[in-house]
């Protein structure tokens, strides 16, 4: 289903997420693991982690963290058309190609 999706998918996007216990979330992507094909997005998928102790807190603790996603479970989300979209390659003028909208063509690369 989603197999061309990955490759579109960069560090710094927004993307919704399309399935599993975080569907309907959107975040932007902090991390890509193409080895794994995952990606961590900011503030979704909270896991609870032991730290070590420090110096600072002695005792351990617990801290939250942001878990990796599947990557086919995200999608781009382009925030103008405020929905999961697909994209499409773009040819600028100047020959460098970037991702834009299907919808409405917003360019998502910065
Ligand atoms: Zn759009």
């Amino acid at each position: 289903m989603a197999v061309h999706a990955k490759m579109h998918i960069k560090k710094g996007d927004t993307v919704f997420i399309n399935a599993g216990k975080e569907k309907g979330k959107t975040g932007k992507v902090l991390k890509i693991d193409p080895e794994k094909k995952t990606v961590v997005v900011e503030k979704v998928n909270f896991i609870k982690r032991h730290s070590r102790p420090t110096a600072k807190a002695p005792q351990g603790g617990i801290i939250e963290k942001e878990g990796p996603l599947n990557i086919t479970n995200v999608s781009v989300f382009c925030s103008k058309c405020n929905v999961a979209v697909r994209i499409r390659k773009k040819l600028l003028d100047d020959g460098k190609r970037v991702r834009a909208c299907v919808k409405c063509g917003e360019i998502l690369d910065r």
